[in-house]
């Protein structure tokens, strides 16, 4: 079961997917995350990829393949993986055929506005990277890590300026990945314009009816 999420900024995935992997014991592997993690821990990939990310520009091919590569190594992955952010251009789903087979690839659609509305208001716990919503998912503590108490933030990237650039850049690089992934009959689009709880049901039953 070797899962991609794919969908524009906002759409939800990484908040699925945390529930996918639950769900099915596979690991979830953001590249969003790992870059985050790099730039958290302070490492030269970290410092490569920062600025990058804060104006909502893509991180080049060669870097985030070989971070995929590497992760895909690991244990974990070998009963199978949820791809988050991964692929995000036709080099990267191509060179992704190259050292591992998706076998769906579940695509996120909803309108520009709810992106914009799910982006701007979308706070995270920096060090867990639990993540909030102040109107849809808000903490039981204003501004407050339901787990670890710390103090949320808003990522650099959910400005008003970044949200409108990676959208344009979803749509010139990535969205051409659905043609992709459905010429290869891998493609399932689900409509998320629904409460998390349903979004969640439909995916698990969608990966259910494909893996059995
Ligand atoms: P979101 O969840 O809002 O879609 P992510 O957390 O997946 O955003 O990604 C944040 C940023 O990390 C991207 O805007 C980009 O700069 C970088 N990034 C993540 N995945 C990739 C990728 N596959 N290719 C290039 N850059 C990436
Ligand atoms: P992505 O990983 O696709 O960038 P996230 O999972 O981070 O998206 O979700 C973006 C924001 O929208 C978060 O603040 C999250 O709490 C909220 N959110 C996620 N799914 C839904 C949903 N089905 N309805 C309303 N808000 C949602």
């Amino acid at each position: 079961m070797n899962l991609i999420f794919l969908g524009p900024p906002g759409a939800g995935k990484g908040t699925t997917a945390v529930k996918i992997s639950d769900f099915f014991q596979i690991p979830h592997i953001s590249t969003g995350d790992l870059f985050r993690g790099h730039i958290k821990n302070q490492t030269e990939l970290g410092r490569q990829v920062k600025s990058i990310m804060d104006q909502g520009e893509l991180v080049p091919d060669e870097i985030t393949i070989e971070m995929v590569r590497q992760r895909l190594r690991e244990p974990d992955s070998t009963k199978g993986y949820i791809l988050d952010g991964f692929p995000r251009t036709i080099h990267q789903a191509e060179a992704l055929e190259s050292f591992s087979r998706p076998t769906a690839v579940i695509d996120f659609e909803l309108r520009d506005e709810t992106i914009i509305r799910r982006l701007s208001g979308r706070r995270i716990a920096p060090s867990s990277g639990r993540v909030y919503h102040i109107d849809f998912n808000p903490p039981k503590v204003e501004g407050r890590c339901d787990v670890t108490g710390e103090e949320l933030i808003q990522r650099p990237d959910d400005r008003p300026e970044a949200i409108q650039h990676r959208l344009k850049v979803y749509k010139k690089r990535t969205a051409p990945l659905i043609d992709f992934y459905r010429k290869k009959e891998l493609l399932f689009p689900l409509n998320v314009e629904k409460p998390p709880s349903e979004v969640f049901e439909e995916v698990k039953k969608l990966v259910q009816n494909h893996s059995s």
